[in-house]
């Protein structure tokens, strides 16, 4: 065996495509936990564990299967991987290594540099963990100015056939279903508040004990705990978590997918994507398994396509996105933005109570849904004009499912409109309004949520209205904004004053808010 296959720590997939091609006659397999991965950003200590642990359990279940495993657990080591195949090389007198194209861009630099550094050829496969590759996202955006999700999904849902009628039309007549997917608080708490039962929480098992141990040893500063660590960390496991989800929570999952609570942070979500980001799930499996329900009549269609979309919809337009623009879209800043995050946004010390719990929510386990990434803490940043730098390394240092790929084209498009437009037709600004429809936050806030002007109005009412009187000439011809600057233009002027006056001072003030 003079060929060497090297899995990546978001390369855990069963149906790995160089695997699936080779044998444990031909090929051995190097594994690599590399701490200068674990730290090249500050991640939240239960990602790190996630990852190192399923690496560790995937490691196992290949000796099983008969292969030979060159294991490189965490160290002291400050080049790891380099000294690791190095070794390995000299050991087994290996000709040739291989893995799969990695996931983000640092990581194909680093290979690169290693490629450089080490005498035997380091191969790259093309990536295999999506359903769209690179080539074909490329031919997709090929020519255009501002690309649309919409457009993408539809066409992803025509190639792989999901929810598509024999004729070739949606099922049920239209490509989504969103009227139906706004369900607010109020709408939550006659319905009787429902509540889904919690998720298969696995207690760590052996080895996930010592990577905790091991996780807190040498990212001490890291944010999380992971003692509280109870995710799955196995493809077994993960697939128990995809069955609970399909059977317990995608019902409602559609009807209540934007509502915010305190009592329930997980509410009908699936809290999939950690699973899905390093492999251990599938991205079709978990789409064919909510179409499944449906077509046995246990789970609606807008719960079911609102699932889909967010999957093959999503997932893969962010990916797409991120490898269409990089290296520069990290550099995007299309609205000046410079001012630095606050500096309770690690600890939560803030009186906003939506920001205070979704802060705290993340500290606990490093996920919080999509409405509060995007309408609170996102909304937030926008609004106070955040450097996007800055913000896009506390997304990617406190989720838990955070990648370069993934943060980069939500964080910079979505949240930011820092790609000016790229991929959002207008920046997702709101107003406290939003925020008391959809959560149970503002009642108990310190700030008034229908006021404002004043030091006791809610920020985002104030900052909201400066952000569109600042960026008025940018955005005063977008059908989907001009009439809301109009309106603004045409308020008395004394309120307008009293309104910017306030967005001043709680800016001023940002970091006691
Ligand atoms: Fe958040 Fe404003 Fe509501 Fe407070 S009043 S919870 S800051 S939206």
């Amino acid at each position: 065996m003079k060929h060497t296959i090297w899995l990546l720590w978001d390369h855990l997939h069963h149906d790995h495509s160089i695997l699936a091609a080779a044998s444990p006659r031909t090929h051995r397999i190097i594994m690599i936990e590399s701490r200068s991965a674990g730290a090249r950003l500050r991640y939240h200590t239960h990602r790190l564990t996630l990852l190192y642990s399923a690496m560790r359990h995937r490691a196992e279940e290949l000796r099983a299967q008969g292969w030979h495993v060159d294991y490189h657990p965490l160290s002291d080591k400050k080049n790891a991987a380099a000294e690791a195949l190095a070794a390995h090389t000299k050991k087994y007198r290996t000709e040739s290594f291989h893995l799969i194209e990695p996931t983000d861009y640092p990581m194909r630099q680093a290979v690169t540099l290693l490629a450089k550094k080490i005498s035997t050829p380091i191969h790259t496969h093309p990536d295999d963990l999506f359903l769209c590759s690179r080539e074909e996202f490329a031919r997709f955006a090929k020519n255009k100015k501002r690309l649309l999700m919409e457009h993408h999904y539809r066409a992803m849902r025509k190639k792989l056939g999901l929810l598509m009628t024999p004729d070739g039309q949606p099922e049920g007549g239209a490509w989504n279903f969103d009227h139906d997917n706004r369900a607010g608080i109020r709408e939550f708490v006659r319905a009787g508040s429902p509540q889904a039962p919690p998720p298969p929480w696995c207690a760590p098992d052996a080895i996930t004990r010592s990577v905790i141990a091991e996780v807190k040893k040498y990212f001490p500063a890291h944010p999380g705990d992971p003692a509280t660590f109870r995710l799955p960390v196995t493809r077994q496991r993960a697939l128990d978590w995809l069955n609970h989800f399909i059977r317990h929570r995608l019902p409602l999952f559609g009807t209540y997918e934007d509502l915010i609570s305190q009592k329930d942070p997980l509410l009908f979500h699936s809290m999939l994507s950690p699973f899905l980001n390093c492999g251990l799930l599938r991205p079709l499996e978990c789409c064919q398994a909510a179409i499944a329900a449906h077509r046995a009549g246990a789970a609606p269609l807008n719960a079911v396509e609102g699932f889909v979309r967010q999957i093959i919809g999503w997932r893969e337009f962010v990916n797409g996105i991120y490898w269409e623009k990089m290296p520069g879209y990290l550099d995007a800043n299309a609205l000046q933005a410079e001012r630095p995050l606050p500096r309770w946004i690690y600890s939560g010390d803030t009186r906003m109570a939506c920001m205070h719990h979704a802060i705290l929510q993340l500290q606990a386990t490093g996920y919080t849904h999509h409405i509060q990434r995007l309408m609170v803490l996102g909304n937030f940043f926008l609004l106070a004009e955040a450097r996007p730098p800055d913000v896009l390394r506390w997304y990617n240092e406190m989720y838990i499912d955070s990648y370069d790929w993934v943060m980069a084209a939500n964080v910079l498009g979505m949240i930011l409109h820092a790609d000016g437009g790229y991929m959002a037709t207008k920046p997702y600004a709101a107003t406290s309004a939003y925020i008391n429809k959809m959560s149970d936050h503002c009642a108990g806030c310190h700030y008034r949520h229908a006021e404002k002007s004043g030091p006791r109005s809610c920020p985002f009412n104030s900052l909201f209205w400066r952000f569109w009187h600042k960026h008025r000439d940018r955005f005063s011809a977008n059908p989907r904004v001009k009439a809301l600057i109009a309106g603004w233009d045409k308020r008395p002027a004394a309120e307008k004053h009293a309104v910017l006056q306030t967005a001043d001072e709680h800016l001023k003030n940002i970091d006691t808010l």
